[in-house]
């Protein structure tokens, strides 16, 4: 059949490979309350919309600026660095892909703590690398020396964590960034809701690449914008892999309206940590147990069947992430929504834990 040819036609390495899969989409209007994939329940800076609004068709007919310079400038100015220490992406897993196509051959060791985000393994696979798991303890506290003795190419480190919402202590990140073979990403996806960046580490080496989002903390999730900072040779690597145009126009002007608008971040962060507080407490109360989280999720081992449970939710159209993960004690792992969102989940979740 042709389906058989074009798999045939397919580059080898890639045959057993099944690429990343985020969690449910529901379809459009639904009324699902989508708890599943860490998008901030409160509406971005309204500079947002204000800037799409003076958006004219001239923006729209020609290229855009192919490094995107009034983002940069305003993200250079926001971190304290050069813009020429800034790359910007469409979502930081675009530059995690850059990074990839840079710095991985196949065969290469791509190593992570795990659990992780899921798509570092599959960005390994996709590439023909080597990958190389450390297991996280339980308290998801970054495991240096055995991150260092696996001597990656890369090593990828979420921080804060993802699954857990767990902040990394900014010492091990520093004495990994001393010792590390090759290069170390530091994924600050969440970082805007954490209290402390790794910011300063790129300064101090030039294998340091740091990653940020205005999916999470900025509310624009559906924008896709992300950005690293390293020191110029890591970018000028990443700008040769990179298409001309990674950036569009819409996104480029939108997202300097976000970043510039740091009021709204904070009272955004604020009102996320609120409601994060407010949760885990009633998560607690119901005999989940919750990990100290910094971000707009919770990792939460509830006191019955973590997956049933996650099919239940379902059922109520509540989407929660359900992990599996290897020590056995299965966790769900839930977005913070707004007070009404959250109020409305545990309602649900004292009627199936009970
Ligand atoms: N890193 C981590 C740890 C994440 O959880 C996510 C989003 N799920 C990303 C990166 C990617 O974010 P985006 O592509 O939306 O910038």
């Amino acid at each position: 059949s042709s389906s058989s040819l074009i798999s045939q036609l397919v580059r080898s390495h890639l045959r057993s490979v099944s690429g990343y899969r985020p969690g449910s989409q529901p379809p459009p209007g639904s009324p699902v309350l989508k708890l599943n994939t860490n998008e901030n329940p409160y509406p971005p800076s309204p500079r947002v919309l204000e800037a799409l609004h003076h958006l004219d068709a001239e923006h729209l007919r020609r290229y855009p600026d192919a490094s995107a310079q009034i983002f940069r400038e305003a993200a250079g100015h926001l971190h304290q660095v050069d813009p020429d220490w800034v790359i910007v992406g469409n979502g930081s897993d675009h530059l995690l892909s850059l990074i990839m196509a840079a710095f991985v051959d196949a065969g290469d060791r791509l190593v992570y703590p795990w659990p992780t985000y899921a798509l570092y393994p599959t960005l390994a696979d996709l590439q023909g690398a080597q990958k190389q798991a450390v297991p996280f303890p339980k308290t998801f506290d970054l495991p240096v020396q055995a991150l260092l003795q696996a001597r990656g190419k890369v090593t990828l480190v979420a921080a804060p964590a993802s699954p857990s919402g767990t902040a990394i202590a900014l010492a091990d990140l520093e004495q990994l960034a001393q010792r590390v073979s090759g290069l170390l990403v530091i994924d600050e996806a969440y970082g805007d809701f954490a209290p402390s960046s790794a910011l300063a580490l790129v300064r101090a080496s030039e294998r340091v690449v740091l990653l940020r989002t205005l999916s999470k903390g900025y509310s624009l999730a559906g924008l896709r914008l992300g950005y690293a900072i390293a020191q110029p040779p890591v970018i000028q690597a990443l700008n040769q892999v990179k298409d001309s145009y990674s950036l569009d126009a819409i996104a480029t002007l939108l997202g300097t309206a976000a970043i510039q608008d740091q009021d709204h971040l904070g009272r955004n962060v604020e009102k996320v940590r609120r409601s994060r507080q407010w949760l885990a407490q009633q998560l607690q109360r119901l005999g989940c147990q919750v990990w100290p989280s910094v971000t707009n999720f919770l990792l939460v081992r509830p006191p019955v069947d973590a997956e049933q449970l996650m099919l239940d939710l379902k059922a109520r159209d509540i989407y929660v992430r359900y992990f599996a993960l290897p020590d056995l004690e299965d966790k769900l792992r839930i977005t913070v929504g707004t007070d009404a969102q959250n109020a409305l989940l545990c309602g649900v979740l004292a009627d199936l834990i009970s």
